[in-house]
């Protein structure tokens, strides 16, 4: 059987990135989105286990001691990572795996999963981004003003990704993920397995 696919989406807050990620999803059940851990509060709405597993800083630190995580980063003041062991449980599977990350976070699972794909979604400019963060209404100027400084200097790591996505019109860009999805499913560098078995007919 051929591995899962790992996608990774990086994009600064206010990208609508988190609609994309929620219907790729529903669009193909065979991706499971990875959960990540954290050590911030939850929002209003957000679902332990679903969104994220909302551990303690404590925990936290106890798991980077136990090299739980293939990723973490400390970012606005709290920790995030990604369990080593619930990526390699669903590529085992078969399954196909999406990651909502950022740049720092996405740089090391590059270098353990090179054959990742990496995606990331702009705004369609700066002054978009800044009137998006302020829209959304659940944090403080000082808090939004921070996210738009920490957007500014992810935004210079869109180079390395292998595609970027320009979210002008919420379907466009939905559009775009998908069709980045199934291009990459049908490379034949993913397929040797099931090439394997057409030949041998098995
Ligand atoms: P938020 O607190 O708004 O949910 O997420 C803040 C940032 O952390 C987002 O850019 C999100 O992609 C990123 N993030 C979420 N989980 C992880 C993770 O496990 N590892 C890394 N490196 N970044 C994460």
């Amino acid at each position: 059987m051929d591995k899962g696919l790992i996608i990774v989406i990086s994009a600064p807050s206010g990208t609508g990135k988190s609609s994309i990620c929620r219907h790729l999803l529903k669009v193909y059940p065979e991706i499971e989105f990875s959960v990540s851990y954290t050590s911030r509060q939850p929002r209003p709405g957000e679902v332990n286990g679903k969104d994220y597993h909302f551990i303690s800083r404590d925990d936290f630190k106890q798991r980077i001691g136990q090299d739980e995580f293939v990723e973490w980063v400390e970012n606005y003041g709290n920790f995030y990572g990604t369990s080593t062991g619930a990526i390699e449980r669903v590529l085992n599977d078969g399954k196909d795996l999406l990651l909502d990350i950022e740049p720092r976070g996405a740089k090391a699972i590059k270098n353990r999963f090179p054959d990742a794909v990496f995606v990331f979604v702009l705004p369609p400019s700066l002054d978009e981004l800044l009137r998006r963060l302020e829209k959304r209404g659940h944090e403080s100027p000082a808090a939004i003003k921070n996210r738009f400084a920490q957007a500014e200097s992810e935004l210079k790591e869109v180079l390395w990704y292998d595609y970027l996505i320009f979210n002008e019109e919420l379907e466009a860009a939905i559009g775009q993920m998908m069709a980045i999805y199934k291009a990459e499913k049908c490379k034949i560098s993913r397929l040797r397995g099931k090439i394997d078995c057409f030949f041998k007919s098995c």
